[in-house]
């Protein structure tokens, strides 16, 4: 097996130790070309920055899209060091900070509104630090984005100001030192089904026409969200991109005729970074418990809690998995994969047919560039934390 070119046991010994994420620069580049392939070339593409803030990754996938979304102050600061204009740089998720709110409207900064706090604090701190903070609306939809993993918009939710609200705010807004923007609407993640993902681009756009009429100004951004997701398991289908642009791309001349000075943009996170990154570990231990088979590794869910089952899935199933440096090997079993922490939860694998693996082989956990290194519990049981390298 290679990743970027270098078999992986050279990569394990250039690393230095396990356990390791380890991201494929050229992957990145071909998911992003693909996209662009695929879409209109007026949409905009930005990287949603929690999906892998490594700052290596964030540098290249900069170098690639056409902006950042960003949802923290310490997110803040890594897309800062990119070649990113501040202008193509949007920072959304609840509860901002004034110091957050302060840094980035210093920056330049969008700001996506998430409540009428935010409004009146950023109006506040603009106007004392004497700049016209840039502000979009974070809008909770009235409609929710079908089969997602992750619902982010509809209902009742944390994120952003209810679709109905809006038109108070935007009248509330007109009085204040604020530089309009437009609207963010995100509604969802993990999302296969390009039917629901083009049924709410067309609500999203619907949506945005109706609440630009009382705006204070032209909507010059729009922000249809994202939510395409990636298989993991069995069964689970490639999202059709070209069904998502080509009906894109009849939704544009109406999105133009109402919105004319409006730059669309798409927010991808796990879509552009998750099939570029594996995750490795070694195996310590085999044992064999009434007839079950366990290989232990140096890993776990403190590194990757999602491929342990405990990040959103209702029921466990496995990651793709592979011994990586015995990919070949015709001799198999049937084992269980575990990390090393003390808990039933720490399973990496559960009962796969795998190639007969040994202590010291390499554990390879694929589909594992987004939501990895930093959506789990690193602290949990102390062990040395897992390294990252961009290849
Ligand atoms: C999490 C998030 C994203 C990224 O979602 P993916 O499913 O990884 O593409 C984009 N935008 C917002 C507002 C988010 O919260």
């Amino acid at each position: 097996m290679q990743i970027g070119g270098l078999p992986l046991t050279r990569l394990a010994q250039r690393v230095g130790r396990t356990p390791f994420y380890a991201y494929d620069r050229h992957l990145l580049t071909e998911k992003v070309r693909f996209l662009r392939e695929n879409l209109p070339p007026e949409v905009h593409l930005h990287y949603a920055m929690k999906a892998n803030p490594m700052p290596a990754v964030v540098q290249h996938m900069a170098s690639l899209v056409d902006g950042l979304d960003i949802a923290s102050g310490g997110e803040m600061q890594v897309a800062l060091d990119t070649v990113t204009a501040t202008g193509n740089i949007s920072f959304a998720g609840p509860g901002k900070t004034e110091n957050e709110l302060a840094c980035a409207i210093a920056a330049g900064i969008v700001i996506n509104l998430e409540s009428e706090r935010e409004m009146t604090s950023a109006n506040r701190i603009g106007l004392s630090l004497g700049y016209r903070p840039k502000v979009a609306i974070r809008v909770n939809p009235d409609f929710e984005l079908k089969s997602s993993g992750m619902k982010m918009g509809g209902g009742a939710k944390q994120f952003g100001v209810d679709a109905e609200r809006v038109p108070e705010m935007l009248k509330q807004m007109g009085k204040l030192n604020l530089d309009f923007m437009g609207f963010h609407i995100f509604g969802g993640s993990q999302n296969l089904k390009a039917e629901s993902i083009m049924e709410a681009q067309e609500k999203t756009i619907d949506l945005a026409i109706r609440l630009s009429r009382d705006a204070p100004g032209p909507v010059k951004l729009l922000n249809i969200g994202g939510g395409f997701g990636i298989p993991y398991f069995p069964g689970e289908q490639p999202l059709d991109v070209s069904a998502i642009g080509k009906n894109l791309a009849q939704l544009l001349p109406r999105a133009r005729q109402f919105l004319p000075d409006a730059q669309l943009v798409i927010e991808l996170g796990r879509y552009l970074v998750g099939e570029a990154g594996i995750y490795v570990c070694r195996v310590l231990d085999k044992k064999i418990s009434r007839e079950q088979v366990y290989l232990i590794t140096d890993g776990g869910l403190h590194h990757h809690l999602a491929a342990s089952g405990n990040f959103g899935q209702v029921i466990r199933k496995n990651y793709p998995v592979a011994i990586g440096n015995k990919m070949q090997a015709t001799n198999r079993e049937f084992v269980s994969i575990v990390g090393s922490l003390c808990t039933p939860l720490d399973i990496l694998a559960d009962k796969m047919e795998m190639p007969v693996a040994d202590i010291g082989d390499l554990v390879v956990v694929f589909q594992s560039g987004a939501y990895g290194l930093t959506a789990s519990p690193g602290a949990f049981l102390s062990h040395p934390n897992a390294l990252e390298v961009l290849v």
